[in-house]
């Protein structure tokens, strides 16, 4: 007998960012399904600051599903915000911008009735005192690093607003806390890049000019890294078989923590750089770790194979060369 297969229609915001573009290549590639019809957006499908344009974009779609991942992340955000304010403090923006966005996502995929919306937290918004590993369970355990509250506050309300629409309407809205991601398609500007993309673009600069590569802080600082192909698989398998409302961190485990400096010298061989590489210790380094657990995903997915850095590093690396004109810089 045959299972009658449901057809989806996926929407995903930030459809043009480092995770859109990621789980577009993997559909593309790997996990193409005939019942699946998947719609990467940008900015100019429809401002999500604005509800009637989010209403629109639903309305022309129809979705089933939904993975939110656009987001106010720092820098200038698009049209509807006015002037420069790249040399002030954001946070407030942080803080209203991704309230708006948030709710305007996630209420118009109640109105439509969308069978599950999937966003996306992020490890940064833990509370800034704590102990580790880091679990899903302390989400909103203590207050986040000040510098990011604007930004942290935001995001801890979806999972607040996820509970909320599944308690009084049953829906499945759900979240995933990514740690620090990496790929093609990154913001490599160095005003406001994460520092992997910062630090490979910092390293493309130092060959050309012939200058030593000047990384900030000692080195010593810990991250785990999750390239972004990786995330994007394991976007696809939440969008499929995730049932929980409760986050899960998607992370590679706490084995993989790496320091800057390892890091560094990954970006350094992968890049082919030959000049000085130099310490300035005059810059603080942040928090020392972040360690989160991934024992979560692990009980749910045993097997799955993270791509080892070293491969995912050289893959972002060559990404950048190969598309240097119309990388984010
Ligand atoms: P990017 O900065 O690469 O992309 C941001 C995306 O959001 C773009 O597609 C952008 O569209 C869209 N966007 C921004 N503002 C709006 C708006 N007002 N209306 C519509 N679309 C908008 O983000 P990432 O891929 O790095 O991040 C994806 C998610 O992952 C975010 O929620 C982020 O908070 C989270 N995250 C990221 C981490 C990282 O290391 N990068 C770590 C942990 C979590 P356009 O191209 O048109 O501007």
């Amino acid at each position: 007998t045959m299972t009658e297969v449901e057809n989806k229609v996926i929407i995903v915001t930030g459809g043009t960012g480092l995770v859109g573009q990621a789980i577009q290549t993997v559909v593309d590639k790997e996990e193409k399904h005939p019942n699946e019809k998947w719609i990467f957006l940008s900015s100019k499908d429809a401002n999500l600051l604005d509800a009637q344009q989010t209403e629109a974009v639903f309305e022309k779609y129809q979705p089933t599903h939904v993975i939110h991942l656009a987001a106010m992340v720092g820098g200038l955000p698009p049209t509807l915000f006015h002037g420069s304010v790249s040399s002030l403090n954001l946070t407030f923006t942080l803080l209203r911008n991704n309230i708006l966005i948030n709710d305007n996502v996630l209420h118009t995929a109640y109105k439509f009735k969308v069978k599950k919306v999937i966003s996306c937290l992020s490890t940064c918004i833990f509370p800034d005192k704590t102990t580790y590993p880091i679990n899903e369970t302390m989400v909103h355990d203590g207050p986040p690093h000040d510098s990011n509250f604007g930004y942290a506050y935001a995001k801890r309300m979806i999972d607040i607003q996820n509970r909320g629409y599944h308690q009084q309407y049953g829906f499945h809205f759900t979240s995933v806390i990514p740690t620090n991601i990496y790929g093609p398609h990154d913001n490599f500007n160095l005003e406001d890049a994460h520092v992997l993309p910062g630090l490979i673009h910092k390293t493309y600069l130092a060959e050309k000019n012939n200058e030593p590569l000047v990384i900030w802080g000692t080195g010593a600082p810990l991250r785990q890294f999750i390239y972004s192909i990786d995330l994007a698989r394991l976007f696809i398998w939440v969008m499929r078989n995730y049932d929980e409302i409760d986050p899960i961190i998607l992370s590679v485990g706490e084995e993989d923590e790496i320091s800057i400096k390892d890091v560094a010298e990954l970006v350094v061989k992968s890049m082919n750089f030959k000049g000085k590489v130099v310490y300035d210790t005059s810059k603080s380094d942040g928090q020392f770790k972040k360690t989160a657990s991934n024992a979560k995903l692990r009980k749910y997915l045993p097997d799955f194979k993270f791509t080892p850095i070293e491969e995912g590093i050289k893959e972002a690396c060559d990404w950048f060369l190969k598309n240097y004109d119309i990388a984010r810089k």
